[in-house]
């Protein structure tokens, strides 16, 4: 049976700020999507951060304009919410004033994949939020391509003889396909600069969907800052893909990604659990890890992936990281480049007056004559 999983988010509003939506915001948008009749076959609504997620099982293929406007729909539900409780940021991510055909490109942010279900059929969302679709290439690197990290790489048929990696251009709108082995240099080369490039989707080399990413950049779309476009992830693991340990397990080395309050700095990717609200300490970077299983499109699940002690550690570890950063204030690599910067605007106007008060540098009139004098000690 070819079922497809469709997982969109948005960020239509957090209370006191990018904290977290309200449960009336939640039920808003739940009750949208319960009442969608048999157009889905199951679905789960939770939030990460300022950011809720839906996520949908159907028959209908990706791209769907029903899929996406029920989403857009229910959007728009929470939006009217968030406005009537003044919530910070209310309709934010939805950059459009109608629905036209697919969310993409509209401000929500959408990973989904259509595929022949398997009898016990696994899947894991990785939700993150306070940061950019980028943050996912170290992991998925060490997913795929990093046998340090993933024995799977080694043992498993399917995984040893490669995989075949989309690699976004976010700033272009281009795609390459790159394959594994043999492109394994070039790959890496890209997800070297997780502003630009980012990893769009993963299929085994026979073509079967192994992992979907969200990749819109919403400054992109808006031409100005209107938030981060925290990203999502969907990854099938088992069988031919990575375990679900190994999927997990990349998360367990908090690396530095661009976000933070005021998308300003590079932080940690703190792991934590589902329906966390994100941290008023400078809202550091977080993932959550919802896993799925699945029987003819029907949830069970989630299990909260980073709910178990070993992952307290992690966010110990993640906590020190990003202490150890933000100490470092505005001097840069603890600020991204000012390309990067979200609050670009701003700081283009302290630059204006920089550069009003620039002279140039007077010459010291001896120089040239020390330059003609000058003899070769040899
Ligand atoms: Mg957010």
């Amino acid at each position: 049976m070819k079922i497809t999983v469709s997982v969109i988010k948005a960020d239509v509003g957090g209370i006191g700020g990018h904290t977290r939506p309200s449960d009336g915001l939640i039920n808003a948008v739940r009750n949208v999507v319960k009442n969608a009749g048999d157009l889905l076959i199951d679905h789960y609504i939770g939030y990460c951060g300022d950011d809720v997620h839906i996520v949908m099982s159907h028959t209908h293929g990706i791209d769907n304009n029903k899929i996406h406007k029920l989403a857009w729909d229910a959007f728009m539900a929470g939006t009217q919410v968030a406005k009537k409780e003044g919530l910070y940021g209310a309709g934010q991510d939805l950059l459009k004033d109608s629905f036209s055909g697919n969310v993409k490109g509209m401000g929500p942010g959408v990973a989904e994949m259509e595929f022949e279900e398997r009898p016990n059929e696994a899947f894991t969302v990785f939700a993150a939020d306070k940061t950019e679709p980028g943050a996912f290439n170290y992991p998925i690197y060490r997913m795929f391509v990093d046998s340090l990290s993933n024995t799977g790489l080694i043992v498993n048929k399917s995984l040893s003889s490669g995989v075949k990696i989309n690699v976004m251009d976010v700033e272009e709108g281009k795609i390459a396909e790159l394959s594994l082995w043999e492109d394994k240099p070039t790959l890496e080369a890209a997800l070297m600069y997780p502003g630009r490039y980012v990893v769009s989707t993963v299929t085994t080399k026979e073509g079967e969907p192994i992992l979907a990413a969200s990749t819109d950049r919403l400054h992109n779309i808006a031409g100005t800052y209107v938030g981060k476009d925290d990203p999502i992830l969907l990854v099938r693991t088992q069988k031919n893909f990575p375990a679900t340990e190994e999927v997990g397990s990349v998360f367990n080395n908090p690396h530095y990604v661009a976000g933070n309050t005021r998308g300003s700095h590079n932080m940690p990717l703190m792991p934590v659990k589902l329906n966390s609200a994100a941290s008023i300490n400078f809202c550091i970077p977080i993932v959550e890890a919802l896993v799925f299983s699945m029987h003819d499109g029907k949830l069970v699940g989630p299990f909260d992936g980073f709910s178990t002690p070993d992952w307290d550690y992690i966010r110990e570890i993640a906590t020190k990281k990003a202490i150890v950063m933000r100490s470092q204030g505005f001097i840069h690599p603890a600020t991204l480049v000012p390309s990067e910067l979200e609050y670009a605007e701003g700081y283009r106007a302290r630059m204006d007056v920089l550069e009003t008060k620039m002279k140039p540098i007077e010459k010291d009139p001896s120089e040239g004559q020390k330059k003609e004098n000058y003899e070769d000690p040899d």
